[in-house]
């Protein structure tokens, strides 16, 4: 198991060797690393995991990788992961078409592995700012994600290693709703098995310590689903 705050990446490749060469290079460069061998997988793992990014390959047996695409994207649990496909060569039509399904971009197979990490990279600034960033900030709340300290206006907020975890997934993606189901699985691991109102637990302590005298709640809760910062 990885570190747990290291973005996740959802492999779909239905090539062994394909599969190991990626996840391979993917966990070196510390991220973890999920795998899926075909569509129906990729589309359930997808929802379960939340994964901060997707590499999806294109010719899957049954559900085809640019169907995968189009599922993912209309989905509003799902249509924030960014995807990058991965094409044969000479399949211009796919990379056209694989834009306009929504992929946030493509890359041509054979490809350089130095080139893949780079646009993982690249793709990873935008969706995960907090694994390249050292300052989070939401409202009057920010976070110092290399000592992981919090302050709250000017006052220091003590937290937990669960509510901190939390807060940081929460303050990655403001505004985004958040399943119990997902929460769990990033801040917990999907490996663990914790029960759901856990979840409600530490979010009402993660509450309570960022409360301060004349501001308002920042965290929402979606009832039946779940959270968000706000
Ligand atoms: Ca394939």
């Amino acid at each position: 198991m990885g570190d747990k705050l290291a973005p996740t990446i959802l492999v779909v490749e239905d090539e062994p060797a394909q599969m190991e060469l990626l996840a391979y290079n993917l966990q070196r460069e510390g991220y973890n690393v999920v795998r899926a061998e075909n569509g129906e997988d990729a589309l359930l793992l997808a929802a379960e995991t939340g994964p901060d990014l997707m590499l999806l390959d294109w010719m899957l047996p049954n559900i085809s990788g640019i169907e995968v695409c189009r599922q993912i994207k209309r989905k509003k649990a799902t249509s924030h992961i960014p995807i990058i496909m991965l094409t044969a060569r000479g399949e211009e039509d796919d990379k056209v078409r694989g834009l306009d399904i929504g992929a946030d971009d493509y890359i041509v197979k054979p490809y350089s592995v130095n080139e893949l990490m780079a646009r993982v990279r690249v793709t990873l600034r935008r969706s995960r700012p907090g694994s390249v960033t050292r300052e989070l900030r939401h409202g009057d709340i920010v976070v110092d994600t290399v000592k992981h300290k919090v302050v709250r206006g000017d006052k220091k907020i003590k937290l937990g290693p669960t509510e901190y975890r939390l807060l940081l997934t929460l303050i990655e993606h403001p505004g985004r709703v958040w399943s119990r189901e997902q929460l769990l699985d990033r801040i917990w691991g999907s490996d663990i098995f914790v029960e759901t109102r856990t979840v409600d637990v530490h979010v009402g302590r993660l509450r309570k310590a960022l409360d301060i005298p004349g501001s308002d709640d920042p965290l929402r809760t979606v009832r039946g689903f779940g959270y968000a910062l706000e």
